[in-house]
């Protein structure tokens, strides 16, 4: 298999996990020679530095580190060997120290006694690997682990399609109980969980909240995204026996869900795509200790996400920036929605007047988002206005309609023909419905800056 970066790009170098003599042993392909789309694993040392960081967020143990060559076939074990004794590794271990560690290693090794130089160091190599929660059939599960990360666009979109069970119209029960341990992973408390204390705060909850109250299904199930969620000590659903099982996010899921912005969107997610029937929203966020982050995520996001950027953000790659950035307006847009357009199933454009469904509607800034300061993106309820997607908001965004002093809306004279003038035609003898004192001011922006005339 082929690793990527934690930016998703694709490294050329092959490697795999197997279990091997009974051991759970990693393959790292040679580099060198030419094929047809260039040098042969030329990504050789990048994709090595990766895997062992990888490696090393699960505090693997390489048990050893030999080379395993075609030519170094006939040597005996010892004399293949790149490290003396076991390297435990953690997420500070000095990865790029250790690669030169085992590549330089290799220069010797099948080499004459005495030879005049080192030869080649981009040699086949296997590590003999204990990686905690992987067992000696897990081989294909840390291959595909290893290859690469999980990005946020994966697991949201993992929790968009989560299997959720609900029996009879009740509310599913995998949502509530991930809800739950989010509340817990948010608090500080870990990301895994006793089976015992699952089974007493999860059930009360799911009681409390009219769903089916058999917590040891989602405990389970839940793990059958294994890019979610893991367990432990447990061939099935568990039982009152089972006091030693363990199940909860996985490593990379909790990585990325102690991101505050992460966390928001993925409440978000399950609020929005399995829950939302749930009359009760509120008082179960309450219960799991979500409520701020859920209900007030924009102003909390927005400062979260700005002590993000600036703390930790240069140490990830650009890319991850995007994603989150992405996450942020995803989520502020859910957040202003609500506020400017309600939560009735219909609602009035502020431009054109008519009444639409919700979904053709969408929270239009008056003052675009990027020019506006600190202060007026946190003006939520003045910044942004209801507006269809029927052509009431593309024609504001271009400039092609305004609203003066007074509330009401100007036309552009130069315009194209057809619908487009049709529809300014339509909208230029109203008043807007979104104007007054407070939004003045971003109507005043439009007005100097968009308005075409
Ligand atoms: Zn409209």
């Amino acid at each position: 298999m082929q690793p990527f970066t934690d930016s998703g790009t694709p490294l050329i170098a092959e490697f795999a996990v197997e279990a091997h003599d009974g051991q759970l042993s990693m393959t790292f392909e040679s580099a060198g020679g030419r094929t047809k789309n260039g040098p042969r694993n030329r990504d050789y040392v990048p994709a090595l530095v990766v895997l062992l960081g990888r490696l090393a967020q699960r505090s693997a143990v390489i048990v050893s580190a030999a080379v395993e060559s075609k030519k170094t076939a006939d040597l005996p074990l010892h004399k293949r060997l790149l490290t003396d004794g076991s390297i435990q590794l953690s997420p500070a271990s000095d990865f790029d120290a250790l690669r030169k560690r085992l590549t330089s290693a290799q220069g010797r090794i099948g080499q004459e006694e005495g030879a005049p130089k080192a030869g080649n160091n981009r040699k086949r190599m296997r590590l003999v690997l204990e990686v905690p929660g992987y067992g000696i059939a897990d081989g294909p599960r840390l291959e595909r682990d290893l290859a690469a990360p999980l990005l946020v666009d994966d697991l949201i979109a993992s929790l968009k399609s989560l299997k959720v069970h609900n029996s009879g119209g009740k509310p599913a029960r995998e949502p509530i109980a991930l809800l739950w341990a989010l509340g817990r992973l948010a608090a500080g408390e870990g990301r895994l969980f006793d089976w015992p204390e699952f089974d007493k705060e999860v059930g009360d909850l799911l009681r409390d909240f009219g769903a089916s109250a058999a917590p040891r299904y989602p405990f389970w199930h839940l793990g059958s995204d294994s890019t979610l969620w893991e367990r432990h000590n447990l061939a099935g659903p568990p039982t009152a026996a089972d006091t030693d099982a363990r199940a909860g996010f996985t490593e990379d899921a909790a990585a990325l869900l102690a991101n505050p912005v992460v966390r928001a969107e993925s409440i978000y997610v399950l609020r929005t795509e399995h829950l939302s029937d749930l009359a009760d929203q509120a008082d179960l966020l309450d219960r799991v200790g979500l409520a701020g982050v859920a209900e007030r995520a924009m102003i909390e996001i927005r400062t979260a996400f700005d002590s993000v950027t600036k703390a930790t953000l240069p140490s990830l790659p650009p890319d991850t920036l995007d994603k989150m950035t992405a996450a942020v307006r995803r989520v502020e847009q859910a957040e202003l929605r609500k506020l400017v357009v309600g939560t009735d199933d219909t609602a009035q454009c502020a431009l054109c007047g008519d009444t639409f469904p919700l979904r053709y509607l969408v929270a239009a800034h008056i003052k675009p988002r990027s020019q506006c300061t600190d202060e007026e993106r946190r003006d939520l309820r003045n910044v942004a206005m209801a507006a269809c997607a029927f052509g009431c908001d593309m024609l504001f965004e271009l400039g092609y309609i305004t609203v003066d002093k007074d509330g009401w809306i100007r036309t552009a004279e130069a315009m194209p023909s057809g619908r487009f003038a049709d529809h300014v035609t339509l909208v230029g003898t109203r008043r807007c419905s979104a104007h007054r004192p407070g939004t003045e001011p971003y109507f005043a922006w439009h007005r100097a800056n968009r308005f075409v005339k």
